[in-house]
Order: C-alpha cells, then structure tokens, then sequence
C-alpha cells in the first residue's frame, strides 16, 4: 500500500513519529493509501528549512523562480491523467471533471503567477518640489498555506502559486482527507528542480499540523481556505500575533432566474452550479429563486433533469455525480436532508444515499436532491450543507428575491439569469457577495479578484490581489 510522505527541505519524509493514518476512497469506503500523522516537530522542521531557502528565492532573478514555475506547469501537464485519476480515487469526483477542471487549472496556477510576476510592477508618486515616492515589495518570508479537501490540487495551488513568485517559501497542507495530488505534486517539485526548502509539504490533521502552522512565530502570514468556523478558530490564534490573514470560507450561493432570462442555458448550467462535484464547491448555487410566471415550467424541468443524473463509480466516463468524501461528509448532508423535511420541505428529487453496485458498492453516494416548501429563515436554507442538496423556492419581484439572497451570514458568490442588461448590473450591484455571474457560473478568469463578503472569508486572492497578500509593501521617499 501506497505511503505518502512529507516534502521537508527537497526530500520525501516520514513523519517524526513514524506513526501514519489510513486514507480511505471515498468511492469503496476501503483504505488505499497511508498519509504521515505529522505533528508540531515536522512543522518545526519545515519552517526551517524554508528558513534556511529564503534568502536565496527571494534574491533569485523573478525570470528564473518564473522558469521554474513554468516547469512544474509543464509537469502537471504531461501527468495530468495520473493526477486526475488519483485525485478521484481520493476525492470520489468524476474523473472527467478532475481532468478538464481541477488539473489543468492547476497548471495554469503555476504558469499564470510565473507570468504575473515577470510583469509584475509597482507605482511611483511624483510631488514636485517635495519629493518622489516609490514603492517596492518584499516578500513575507514564509507563508503558511492551508486547504480544504473539495478541490484539492486545484486549490492547493492557487496559494502555493502566487507564494513562491513573490519571492517566499512555502509550509503548506493540504487536507487530511485528500493528501495523494499534494504528494504527487511534490515529486514534480523535486523533478523540477525547486530548490530545497523553498516548498514544504506538511500532511496530517488539522488541530495538529494546521494549528502548529498558524501558531508558528516565523510565519507571518497565513493563506487559509475551509469552512467559516475552522477560519473563525484561525483568525483567533493568528491576530494576536499580528499576522497576515487570508480566509476564504463557506458559503450558502443564490442562484437568481427572472422570467426573461434564456430559459434553456439558465436550466443547464443550474443543473451545474447546483450539483458540480457533488455540490462540494464552495460557488456552487444552493438557493435557487424562480420568478413566480416561470417557476412551475422550471421546477418540472429541472425535476426531470435532476432525476435523471448519473450516480455512479467516479473512474466511469459516463458518471456525472461521484462519492461525497467521506462517510462522516454523508451522514452530514443526509441530516440536512432529514432537518430539511422536518422544517417542512417536500422532497421533489432525490434525498436518500445511493447503493452502487459491483466495487463501489460501500461508497458514499447520494442522490442528486432537490427539495421545495421551504423559507427563507430555516436552518435548510441559512446553513452551508456543502452536498448534492439544493432548494428551490418562488419570488415576484425584483427587491424582494435581493432580500432573500441577502438574507444569510455569507456572502461568497451569486449567479443571475436575466436578458434584461440593466437589471443584470442593478441586481448585481444590489448583492453582498465577492462575485456575481450575471448569465453563466464558474467563469474565472486569474486576473480578478476573488474572495467572499460577510462570514464568506476576509481579505481577496487572485491576480495583483494575492501577490500583495503575500508580500509587504514598503514606501520610499527621496527628496528632489
Ligand atoms: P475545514 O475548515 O474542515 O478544513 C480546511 C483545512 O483546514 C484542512 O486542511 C483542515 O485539515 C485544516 N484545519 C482544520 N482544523 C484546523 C486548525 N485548527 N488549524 C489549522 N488548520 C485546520 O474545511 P473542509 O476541508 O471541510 O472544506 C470545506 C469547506 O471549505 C466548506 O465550508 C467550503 O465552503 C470551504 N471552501 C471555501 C472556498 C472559498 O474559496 N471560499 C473554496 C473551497 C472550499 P483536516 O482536513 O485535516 O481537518
């Protein structure tokens, strides 16, 4: 069997324990892997080897750090069916998402924030007679990396990228609970030829390896993507110590359809925001509001629809909606579907586990679930269920579906289906949340910022936006 290592200093480790924890498929319920149970002292050893690797990168030409970064993109590249294939085993998605999705966005991570900072420029200001103020930026030192298990080389990266072309060097963790395109990705780091020390892979638990992170005095920022109560522990230990905070976490999304939006692109691509990756990403649209003259047609449709979605063994080609990751993720999301019927809602698809036949047939699967009767103010539709589970509910107006979609504590994403162009822009004006899909849903482009308002996460990644976060700027002024 398959034993995962830590990345410490350019070399694959064993934890200091030598004591590993089971990685179980999420498709077969069996354990196929071990992973290192790692612990405070391999997060010490960690940070100094990245200790030792700063100067180095940091002074390194912002062309050759870029180069090598292109390296490992070219690498994710040429292993992506490996890669896609383990991270289905160990995530339970489709393979073919993995493929067209997690992978290849992956590599454009690496190769996006080597470009970045090859262009990367910073201002000056002139004030005549007095005097010119330029700014430059240095990297932090050390950033901490720490993500969630939903998409996990893809997001694993996205920190990871814009660290290492700013200059710093790395402790990361990926979750416990999807370790294998981590561990892949640190041979392609050692094939690449990153340097020791510069990137650090720490695998283990949480409250473990995680916490021993964010509390490590020489790590001053920290890059964190989770759930909203794993961030609010976070963002207790590190603002004392005055570090650096990124965090994105969950999210409850709206997914808005007015009566003149197109009809037939609005029902495929919810179709998508609602159950992609088994309802496991954070953008998915879990509310979904049908203006009253259409909802009874789109709640027939999008019922058959539904109904109709493959569940099946995720290395299939065909399947559409694979495992959820773990059995303590499915009798989670198989609770909120019981609290949801209890609250009052009528089940319209779905709403059971789903029993696969031959080798899949322990997997954690369940039935692509829509559930209807529901309000605005129950526990259904306020807490992030984070599954293949959505409701869909009716509206009249125009401020009054604004007020619902406003009405959780997050505020990461939304998605509007209107032809109308002004109250495409009115409505997304009117939303609290970081980013809003006027006709289309997953659409992302690198150079944007992308964070969530309210509980959804503090601070922005992406483009300019994580290239600041991982670095501090400095003013200088010289007097003419
Ligand atoms: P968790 O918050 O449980 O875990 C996220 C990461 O934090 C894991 O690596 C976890 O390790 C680690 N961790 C757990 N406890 C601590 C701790 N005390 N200190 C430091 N690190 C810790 O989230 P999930 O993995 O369950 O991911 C799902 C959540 O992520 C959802 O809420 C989802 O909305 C959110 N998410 C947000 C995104 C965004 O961009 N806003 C994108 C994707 C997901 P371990 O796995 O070992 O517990």
């Amino acid at each position: 069997m398959e034993e995962i290592k830590n990345y410490i200093n350019g070399t694959l480790a064993a934890p200091v324990t030598d004591h590993y924890l089971d990685n179980i498929e999420p498709a077969t319920g069996k354990v196929y892997s071990k992973l290192p149970d790692s612990g405070a002292d391999d997060v010490a050893q960690a940070v100094a080897a990245a200790r030792q690797a700063t100067a180095a990168w940091a002074a390194m030409p912002a062309e050759a750090r870029a180069a090598i970064m292109t390296k490992i993109a070219g690498l994710i590249d040429r292993d992506r069916e490996a890669l896609a294939r383990a991270e289905s085993i160990d995530n339970g998605k489709p393979i073919a998402l993995a493929r067209t999705v997690d992978i290849p966005r992956a590599a454009a991570n690496f190769r996006f924030y080597a470009a970045a900072i090859i262009n990367a420029s910073t201002a000056a200001h002139v004030s005549p007679d007095k005097g010119v103020n330029y700014t430059v930026r240095e990297p932090v030192g050390i950033a901490g990396c720490i993500s969630p298990w939903n998409l996990p080389l893809y997001l694993f990266t996205w920190k990871i990228a814009p660290a290492l072309a700013a200059g710093n060097c790395v402790v990361a963790k990926p979750s416990e609970i999807t370790p294998m395109t981590a561990f892949l990705l640190s041979r392609l780091c050692i094939e690449a030829g990153l340097p020791p020390g510069v990137l650090n892979i720490v695998h283990g638990l949480g409250p473990k390896v995680g916490q021993a992170i964010v509390a490590h005095p020489d790590i001053p920022a920290i890059s964190f993507t989770g759930g909203t109560a794993t961030g609010r522990h976070i963002a207790t230990v590190a603002a004392p110590m005055f570090k650096k905070l990124s965090l994105e976490l969950g999210g409850k999304n709206p997914n808005i359809i007015f009566a003149d939006s197109n009809f037939e692109e609005a029902l495929a691509t919810t179709l998508r925001s609602s159950f992609a990756n088994q309802g496991q990403i954070c953008l998915c649209g879990s509310r979904i509001y049908v203006q009253q003259a259409i909802y009874a047609t789109f709640l027939a449709a999008f019922t058959d629809k539904v109904k109709a979605m493959q569940v099946g063994d995720p290395l299939a080609e065909a399947t559409q909606t694979g495992a959820v990751v773990s059995e303590a993720h499915m009798q989670k999301v198989l609770s909120y579907i019981k609290l949801a019927t209890a609250e009052g809602g009528k089940i319209e698809a779905g709403g059971h586990q789903v029993k696969v036949e031959g080798r899949c047939a322990n997997g954690y699967f369940i039935q692509p679930t829509l559930i209807t009767g529901l309000d605005e103010t129950c526990r259904t539709n306020q807490e992030e269920i984070f599954g293949p589970v959505v409701t869909v509910q009716p509206f009249e107006t125009e401020e009054e579906v604004i007020a619902l979609a406003n009405s959780t504590n997050y505020g990461l994403s939304a998605t509007v289906w209107t032809e109308n162009l002004q109250r495409g822009h009115r409505v997304a004006a009117a939303l609290k949340a970081g980013i809003v899909w006027v006709n289309c849903w997953l659409v992302r482009d690198l150079r944007t910022p992308f964070g969530g308002m309210k509980q959804s996460g503090v601070g922005r990644e992406g483009g300019e936006e994580a290239l600041n976060f991982f670095t501090e700027a400095k003013n200088i002024c010289i007097k003419v």
